[in-house]
């Protein structure tokens, strides 16, 4: 093992330790399905190797919502059903009903992959002006955020109907029972939920159906390890355990939607009833790019997470980074500088590719070839030089940057079947409580903030404007590494536009530096997108500070809360493992 790996595993280490430690006052009805695997200190009670089905998701009850539902015969889709309505109602702030997802689907039979874009949409009545003020001014943020405009159309009820129609081996119904028993029981409230409240109690406060959920009547937050009930959210299960996905698209439940988005009485959107009752689901191949004999594959536009991965690992190809190691800042000046130029493309030229035309050659090897000769130098690129790029395109486009705004919550998880079926999906509501708006038990996103605030610069249109049944771009990077044709590593992140340098940090650890998968998910972080290096706050990142700073760079300490959950093939057997920075955990069998 060289210095730098010794150096790095030790950091690596101390900071799983610190985050590893499960409360048992909320984890308490999460049973101990599988002894955690020993060899990476305390941090491993976050991870489990299996040899025939595993779940790894963002809390303990989903993960075992979904090994409940493998061991009855269910399929990987099947067992989609069971986790996301359990973290649904155990980790509201994050994903659920009222939000959308990305799903990167490897189907074991015909050994192929392809992925479900279930990005909520704008309604028919936006404009480009959504987000600007009469003054043509873009909107402070959580301006926008808070009430009914940002809500777009929810995609998860239709993704979830799609997939079981496609790909389920147990009955529908069937499917809800675990969310159904939480919601109706009672769950522990955890200490990630209990803190997401209390940080943003100024705003849900502020909402009456937030207020009345997430506080006690005397207006005091929720606190860890208090039952939460949701007879609300059970209602809304039981409708769409009878009736289908229907049961949210139409009728009384899509009636309440509308209303609370345009009835708002500060900030009403647009979101009309034939929205909800047109969205559709748009299944598409999956984008999938070479590096060191791998296939990396996920979701090509509307998210920008696959193309822009594939260009900072198509740059990093020629570098031994493996040679460097994870402890020598020229790995870490040719990571940032990479994710720096593929983030300056990605500011210019990706969007929905269903409404604005995208340059074909944005991964054409010999477009990263030149872009990856930039990064030959010995000191970080100027900033004038981190600019987008000319890929080759069909089109004579003019465009300009946009306006990129999106902060953190969303969740990842991994479902592995008997069969060897392969789910990787993200989840997400957008911002931690989305609009803040609740209805039928869960809450409704504000996916259009992830829209460029300003739909034109210097005259020209921005590609990732506000346009009428439109997606926003994402971030989110549901990933499956495929080598030689079968899956070797599965795995994903919340984190806003950070999804990317994690997912892409977390390949180099695996690929070139050789770690275990429980360690690559817990490596510290350092992340470059625009320029300033953000040190992940309270880790050994920030020894980094001194070399990153003689090399040209301003560095910042930063709360880098990854989310990255994911499984990796080895030896036959299957690792799952849980970011030690959050609360989920692995479980298999
Ligand atoms: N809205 C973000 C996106 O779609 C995800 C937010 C997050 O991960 O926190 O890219």
């Amino acid at each position: 093992m060289s210095r730098g790996a010794a150096a790095i595993r030790a950091m690596i280490a101390a900071a799983a330790i610190a985050a590893a430690t499960v409360s048992p006052a909320w984890a308490q009805q999460a049973s101990d399905l599988v002894a955690p695997e020993q060899a990476f200190g305390t941090g491993t009670a976050r991870s489990a190797t299996a040899t025939r089905q595993i779940v790894v998701a963002a809390h303990p009850l989903a993960a075992d919502a979904g090994l409940e539902i493998l061991r009855a015969g269910g399929s990987a889709a099947d067992a989609v059903v069971a986790v996301q309505t359990v973290l649904g109602l155990v980790e509201p702030q994050s994903s659920g009903l009222g939000g959308g997802a990305f799903l990167v689907w490897y189907d074991a039979a015909s050994r192929t992959l392809t992925t479900f874009d279930a990005r909520e949409t704008a309604p028919a009545q936006a404009t480009p002006d959504l987000f600007r003020d009469d003054a043509g001014k873009p909107l402070p943020f959580f301006d926008a955020v808070v009430g009914g405009r940002s809500v777009g159309v929810p995609g998860v009820p239709r993704l979830l109907e799609t997939i079981h129609r496609r790909y389920g081996q147990r009955p529908w119904p069937s499917l809800f029972a675990p969310a159904l028993n939480l919601a109706e029981q009672g769950f522990k409230v955890s200490p990630r939920l209990a803190a997401s409240i209390a940080e943003d109690a100024g705003r849900l406060d502020g909402q009456p159906s937030t207020r009345a959920y997430f506080f006690h009547a005397d207006r005091t937050p929720l606190t860890a390890g208090e039952t939460l009930r949701s007879p609300d959210y059970a209602q809304t299960l039981r409708a769409l355990a009878s009736t289908g996905a229907a049961a949210f698209y139409q009728g009384p439940l899509a009636a309440r939607i509308v209303d609370a988005v345009r009835s708002h009485p500060a900030n009403p959107g647009l979101l009309s009833a034939s929205d909800l009752e047109a969205y559709r689901v748009k299944e598409r191949p999956a984008l999938c790019a070479p590096y060191r004999g791998y296939d990396v594959c996920g979701m090509g536009p509307p998210s920008s997470g696959a193309t822009a991965i594939g260009q900072i690992l198509g740059m990093l190809q020629p570098f031994d980074l493996a040679a460097l190691g994870p402890d020598d800042p020229t790995s870490w000046r040719l990571i940032g500088d990479a994710t720096r130029l593929a983030f300056a493309d990605r500011e210019r030229y990706l969007a929905d590719s269903d409404f604005v035309s995208i340059p074909k050659g944005l991964l054409d090897p010999s477009y990263l070839a030149s872009r990856s000769s930039l990064l030959r130098r010995p000191t970080a690129i100027g900033k004038d030089e981190a600019t987008a790029g000319e890929p080759p395109w069909d089109k004579a486009e003019l465009r300009r940057d946009g306006m990129p705004l999106d902060l953190p919550s969303t969740s990842h998880f991994v479902i592995v079947d008997a069969a060897g079926n392969v789910a990787s999906m993200t989840s997400s509501i957008e911002n931690a409580f989305g609009a803040r708006l609740m209805v039928g038990g869960f809450l409704l996103n504000n996916q259009l903030t992830d829209f460029s605030f300003s739909p034109v610069a210097d005259g020209t249109n921005v590609a990732n404007r506000v346009e009428p049944g439109k997606r926003p771009r994402s971030s989110m990077s549901p990933t499956i590494v495929l080598k030689d044709g079968r899956p070797a590593f599965a795995l994903g992140s919340p984190g806003g536009s950070n999804i990317i340098p994690y997912v892409t940090a977390t390949l180099v650890g695996l690929i070139d530096w050789g770690m275990s998968l429980p360690e690559a998910v817990a490596m510290p972080h350092l992340v470059n997108r625009f320029g300033v290096y953000d040190l992940e706050a309270g880790t050994s990142a920030e020894d980094m500070a001194g070399d990153l700073e003689a090399l040209g760079y301003a560095v910042s300490g930063k709360d880098l809360n990854s989310g990255l959950h994911g499984t990796a093939w080895v030896d036959g057997s299957i690792v799952g493992a849980a970011d030690p920075r959050r609360e989920g955990i692995a479980r298999g069998d």
